[in-house]
C-alpha cells in the first residue's frame, strides 16, 4: 500500500514536471526571434543602453551587444557619411535567422532614395528583413533620447512588414525627408495589433 502511494506520488510528480517541460518549449517556440541592439564604436554607451532598455519593455528577449567598427566599406569619403543599405546587410549576414538586429550611430547615414544616391536618412530598415540601422545625426538634440527611440521602433516595425501609415501620429508615419518626430505619438492601433501578431507585445 505504502509502495503504491508512493508509486502513484512519484508518477503524479512525473506527469506534472512533463506539463510544465512543454509549456516551456510552447513559449520559447512562440517568440525565438531576439532583437540585437548593435551600437557601434562611435556610438554612447548610454544611449545603447536606454536603447536597450525600453526596447526590452515592449520585446522581452532584447539583448545589447558590444561595440563593433563602423566598416570601411560602407564609409562614402565625399559626404562624410556611411551607406545605410551596405550596414543592413552586413548586420543581417552576421547573425542568424532568428535576429533582428539594430544598429545605432552617430554619423550620418544615407541610401539612394529618387536617384539621389547618397540621400542622408535617420534611419533605414527592409520590409521585412532581419536589420535596421538608425542614426542620431539628424535628429534633434532637445530631446535626442526621445526622438531616437521613436526612430528606432519605426526601423523595427518595417522589419515586422509595417509600410508607412497615413496617421499622422504613428510612429510608422513617412518622414518625407524631414523631422516630424515630435507630431508622432504613439504605434497607432491599426499597427500596434500588426505587431501584436508578430510577438511584439506593446501596451494599451
Ligand atoms: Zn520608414
Ligand atoms: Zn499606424
Amino acid at each position: 500500500m505504502t509502495y503504491l502511494k508512493s508509486l502513484t506520488y512519484r508518477m503524479l510528480y512525473l506527469v506534472g514536471f512533463f506539463i510544465i517541460s512543454c509549456k516551456d518549449e510552447n513559449i520559447i517556440k512562440k517568440g525565438n526571434a531576439v532583437i540585437a541592439i548593435q551600437p557601434y564604436r562611435d556610438f554612447k554607451q548610454t544611449d545603447a543602453q536606454f536603447i536597450h532598455q525600453q526596447i526590452q519593455k515592449v520585446y522581452s528577449q532584447t539583448i545589447l551587444l558590444p561595440g563593433i567598427d563602423l566598416p570601411q566599406q560602407a564609409y562614402v569619403q565625399i559626404r562624410n557619411r556611411y551607406r545605410a543599405d551596405s550596414l543592413i546587410r552586413m548586420l543581417r549576414d552576421s547573425r542568424g535567422k532568428d535576429t533582428i538586429s539594430v544598429g545605432l550611430t552617430h554619423f550620418d547615414i544615407s541610401t539612394t532614395k529618387n536617384g539621389i544616391p547618397d540621400w542622408g536618412v535617420m534611419g533605414l530598415g527592409y520590409r521585412p528583413g532581419r536589420a535596421c540601422v538608425i542614426s542620431t545625426f539628424r535628429l534633434k538634440k532637445k530631446n535626442l533620447n526621445e526622438q531616437l527611440l521613436k526612430v528606432v521602433l519605426h526601423e523595427i516595425g518595417h522589419t515586422q512588414n509595417l509600410p508607412h501609415c497615413e496617421n499622422q501620429s504613428c510612429l510608422m508615419r513617412d518622414a518625407e525627408g524631414g523631422n516630424p518626430l515630435d507630431q508622432e505619438k504613439e504605434f497607432c492601433t491599426k499597427c500596434k495589433q500588426a505587431l501584436r501578431q508578430k510577438g511584439l507585445l506593446f501596451n494599451e
